[in-house]
C-alpha cells in the first residue's frame, strides 16, 4: 500500500472506532485527525504521511527525555520478561516499585519521603483527596474535608478532580464541583485568606494549588506567594497540597517547581514527566510527618488502592527515565533554554503588537494574544489560528481559549538544544505573519 492511502484507511477507522480524548468529536469525525503519528525521535515527530514536526507541547507537557529512547523500551522489556507485574495490595511489594519509591524520596524537596502510586495525574489527585481526609479522620477530625483549589486550576477529570479543577468548562460532565470542593481566585492570597474565613479552617482539609498552572494557560506563581500559603496553611492546621504532575522532573528548570519557592508541600503529586510518558505512571508523595500518623493511627485496610499501584514494569521505566535525566543534566538544560526560549517571546512581542504577556519558566511558557491597541483580548480568538499555522510549517503548539484567555502554551522536550529552540522561533514568526 502507499504511504497515502495508508494514511486515508488509517483516518477512516479512527473516525469510526476512536473515541479521541478531550477532543471534539465533530471535527474529528468531519475532518479527521490532523495527524496520525507513527515515529519521533528527539524533538521531533512523523506522521503516516512522512510529515517531520517539531514536538512544541513534549505531547501533553510529558515527554520530558523526548522520543525514541530505546533505553526505556529496554527496561521496559527487561522487567517484563523477568517480571511485568504484580499487586501491591495486601503489602505486597516489587523491586521497582522499592526503588522508584526510595529514589523519588532522595529527589522530592524536604521530608516528602512516602510514595502512593497510581497510573496518572488524574488518579493522583483524587488519591491525594482521600488521603487527607483519612488523615485528619484518624487524627479525630473528621470534619475537616473540604479541599481548596484555584480558579484556572486544572487536577484532571475523575470525579474528585473535575470538582478541584477551576475550569468551569469541564464541569458540564458531573455535577461538580462536588459538595466539600470550593475554589479561591488565582494566586490570591486574600481570596484564600477569606474563603478559610469563611468556610471555616475546622471544615478544610487541605489546599491545593499548580505553582505554575499548565493547562490554565501557563500562569506562574509570583515570588512570595506559596511561601505565605504555606505560612497561612502552618497557622490554620491545613494540609498543602502541590499539584506537581506537569512541573516536576524538571519541566521548569528545577527537579520539581516547589523549589523555585523553597517550599515544601504536605503532599506532591506528580506523573507525566516520572516516565515521560513511555508508559502511564503517577503518584503522591507525603512527607514522614503524615506517612507516621496514617501508619501509627490507621486502625484497618486503607481502602484505597489501584490494581496498578506500583506497577513493576512502569516503575523500572520510571527508574530509567530519571537516570536519563540526572546523567543527561536535563534539568539544567530545561533552565538553559527555557532563557532562551523567554528571549525568543520576547523578540516576538517586540515583531507583532497583537502579541501581549510573554512568560516562560524552565520550559514552560506561553504567549498571549491581545489587541493591539486595546491590549483586551479579542472578539475571535487568535491562538487557534496560530496554532493551525504553526502546525501547517511544522510546529506542535496548544492553545487555551477559555476563561478570558487566548494563549498559545508551550513545553517543548526537556533534551531540545538552541537550534531547535530557534527553529520553534522562526515557525511561530512565520505562524503569527500569517495571522496578521
Ligand atoms: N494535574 C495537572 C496539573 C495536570 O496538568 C493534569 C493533566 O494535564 C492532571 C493533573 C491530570 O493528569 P492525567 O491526565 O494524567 O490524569
Amino acid at each position: 500500500m502507499m504511504k497515502t492511502d495508508v494514511h486515508e484507511m488509517l483516518i477512516d477507522l479512527d473516525k469510526k472506532h476512536f473515541i479521541h480524548p478531550t477532543s471534539s468529536l465533530k471535527q474529528q469525525h468531519e475532518s479527521g485527525a490532523p495527524f496520525i503519528f507513527s515515529s519521533g525521535e528527539g524533538v521531533y515527530l512523523t506522521d503516516t504521511k512522512g510529515r517531520k514536526v517539531l514536538e512544541g507541547m513534549s505531547s501533553l507537557w510529558n515527554v520530558n527525555i523526548g522520543y525514541g529512547r530505546k533505553e526505556l523500551a529496554e527496561a521496559a522489556y527487561e522487567q517484563m520478561s523477568k517480571l511485568a507485574f504484580t499487586n501491591s495490595f495486601s503489602s505486597m511489594s516489587n523491586e521497582p516499585a522499592i526503588r522508584l519509591a526510595a529514589k523519588l524520596a532522595e529527589l522530592a524537596p524536604g521530608n516528602l519521603n512516602a510514595v502512593f502510586f497510581t497510573s496518572g495525574g488524574s488518579e493522583s489527585n483524587d488519591t491525594a483527596y482521600k488521603l487527607v481526609r483519612y488523615y485528619w479522620k484518624l487524627k479525630g477530625l473528621p470534619d475537616k474535608k473540604k479541599i481548596i483549589s484555584q480558579k484556572k486550576g486544572y487536577h484532571g477529570v475523575n470525579i474528585g478532580a473535575t470538582s478541584a479543577t477551576g475550569i468551569s468548562p469541564f464541569h458540564t460532565l458531573t455535577n461538580s464541583p462536588a459538595p466539600d470542593f470550593v475554589h479561591v481566585d488565582t494566586f490570591s492570597i486574600d481570596s484564600l485568606k477569606a474563603c478559610i474565613e469563611k468556610e471555616g479552617a475546622d471544615n478544610i482539609a487541605a489546599f491545593l494549588t499548580e505553582p505554575v498552572q499548565g493547562a490554565g494557560g501557563v500562569n506562574i506563581a509570583p515570588e512570595g506567594y506559596l511561601q505565605e500559603v504555606r505560612a497561612i496553611c502552618d497557622e490554620h492546621n491545613i494540609l498543602l497540597i502541590a499539584d506537581e504532575v506537569i512541573t516536576g522532573f524538571g519541566r521548569t528548570g528545577k527537579m520539581f517547581a516547589c523549589e523555585h519557592y523553597s517550599v515544601v508541600p504536605d503532599l506532591l503529586l506528580f506523573a507525566k514527566g516520572v516516565t515521560s510518558g513511555y508508559i502511564p505512571l503517577g503518584g503522591v508523595m507525603v512527607t514522614d510527618a503524615i506517612h507516621r500518623e496514617l501508619v501509627e493511627r490507621s486502625d484497618g485496610t486503607l481502602l484505597h488502592g489501584y490494581t496498578y499501584s506500583g506497577h513493576a514494569t512502569a516503575c523500572a521505566v520510571g527508574l530509567k527515565n530519571i537516570e536519563i535525566l540526572e546523567r543527561e543534566n536535563l534539568v539544567e538544560n530545561s533552565r538553559l533554554m527555557g532563557e532562551e526560549l523567554l528571549n525568543g517571546f520576547k523578540e516576538l512581542q517586540m515583531e507583532f503588537d497583537f502579541i501581549g504577556e510573554v512568560r516562560a519558566l524552565g520550559l514552560i511558557g506561553a504567549i498571549e494574544m491581545v489587541h493591539p491597541i486595546t491590549k483586551q483580548r479579542f472578539d475571535s480568538f487568535i491562538a487557534p489560528r496560530v496554532s493551525e499555522e504553526a502546525a501547517k510549517r511544522g510546529l506542535i503548539v496548544r492553545t487555551v481559549v477559555f476563561e478570558g484567555m487566548d494563549t498559545v502554551v508551550f513545553s517543548p522536550p526537556l533534551i531540545i538544544n538552541k537550534q531547535e529552540v530557534q527553529e520553534l522561533i522562526s515557525i511561530m514568526r512565520a505562524a503569527l505573519a500569517a495571522v496578521q
